[in-house]
């Protein structure tokens, strides 16, 4: 067996550490010494580290450094944190940083354990992008929908500004999936959720997938003239993809009805309301023959 002294394992630990360990002479606020980790996820040579500040090496968080100098330095605790951490190269990591003070001989040293969690970071964002997507559409799915509608919805009351939602279901979609089948299908659900998605111009719009073959846009300060002018780019964008429905007594080509409603929205309506109140629009123009448009106004009761 391999037997080490307390400061021959310690030595070890600092070099053989997968994280980063830097230590601080904190009264001179100076890095004092790192380990190889901490060089190699910088990037910079043990003797560029030895010369930088902390503020040097997390040029972002200012003011965590602040909570961070009021909690170790003032009362002597330990703390930890997501912070992120500049290389040489100038790239961004996110990293894990536990730090706590030692005091030796009456000077004081902070210990910083820095581990590098880009790759969970990253992975977390695609499962945050995942869990509001629609797998089939590459759509916002309904999550997403309700997340912004909330806050849209709360914009357009604090600035007093419409709110309009465009409801869009396609016609006769159980007869194209008789017709060409199902994956033929969810190829049209795509190529209607891409004209939807190619229509919309301002970057705040939003169109999500609501359910099977119905879809909603929401589009913030937008007034009923202006959600006019965006369902009849759908109507006339879908017109010319001629995407067969052969078998539909409307049109030999796929069509969608679509149902408006806009709102300035105030205390005594809901988001939901507003929604209602299109859906009603949608299941009208249904009711009309399809292949066509509604719009009920803000004053309107149906
Ligand atoms: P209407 O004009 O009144 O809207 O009639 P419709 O046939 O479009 O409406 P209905 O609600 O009767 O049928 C909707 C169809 O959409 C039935 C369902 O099989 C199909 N559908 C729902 N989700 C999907 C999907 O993800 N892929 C495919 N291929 N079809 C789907
Ligand atoms: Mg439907
Ligand atoms: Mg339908």
């Amino acid at each position: 067996m391999l037997a080490l002294n307390e400061s021959e394992l310690s030595q070890k630990i600092f070099e053989f550490s997968n994280d980063g360990i830097f230590i601080l002479l904190l009264d001179e606020n100076r890095i004092i010494d790192v380990n190889p980790s901490a060089t190699k996820m910088l990037g910079y040579s043990r003797d560029e580290l030895l010369t930088m500040r902390i503020s040097d090496i997390h040029p972002k968080e200012m003011d965590l450094l602040e909570e961070f100098a009021n909690q170790v330095l003032a009362k002597g605790a330990g703390w930890s944190n997501e912070l992120t951490c500049k290389t040489k190269k100038g790239e961004l990591l996110f990293v894990e940083v536990s730090a706590s003070m030692i005091t030796i001989d009456d000077q004081k040293y902070l210990i910083s354990m820095v581990r590098n969690i880009s790759c969970r970071k990253q992975i977390e964002a695609q499962l945050r992008m995942f869990s509001f997507t629609d797998g089939l559409t590459g759509l916002a799915n309904r999550r997403k929908l309700d997340e912004y509608m909330d806050i849209e919805w709360r914009r357009a009351m604090r600035n007093e500004l419409p709110i309009s939602i465009i409801m869009i279901d396609i016609d006769y979609f159980k007869l194209f999936n008789d017709t060409y089948g199902h994956l033929e299908g969810d190829s049209c659900l795509k190529a209607v959720a891409n004209v939807i998605q190619n229509s919309l111009v301002r970057p705040g719009d939003l169109c999500a997938r609501y359910g099977g073959e119905e879809f909603i846009v929401l589009l913030p300060n937008t007034d009923k003239d202006g959600a006019l002018h965006i369902t009849n780019i759908i109507e006339k964008t879908l017109a010319s993809e001629r995407i067969e429905n052969i078998n539909s007594d409307i049109n030999s080509f796929v069509t969608v009805s679509m149902g408006v409603a806009c709102i300035v929205p105030n205390s005594k309506v809901t988001s939901s309301q507003l929604i209602f109140k299109a859906d009603r629009a949608l299941y009208k123009a249904k009711g009309e023959g399809r292949n066509k448009t509604i719009c009920f106004l803000d004053s309107e009761n149906h």
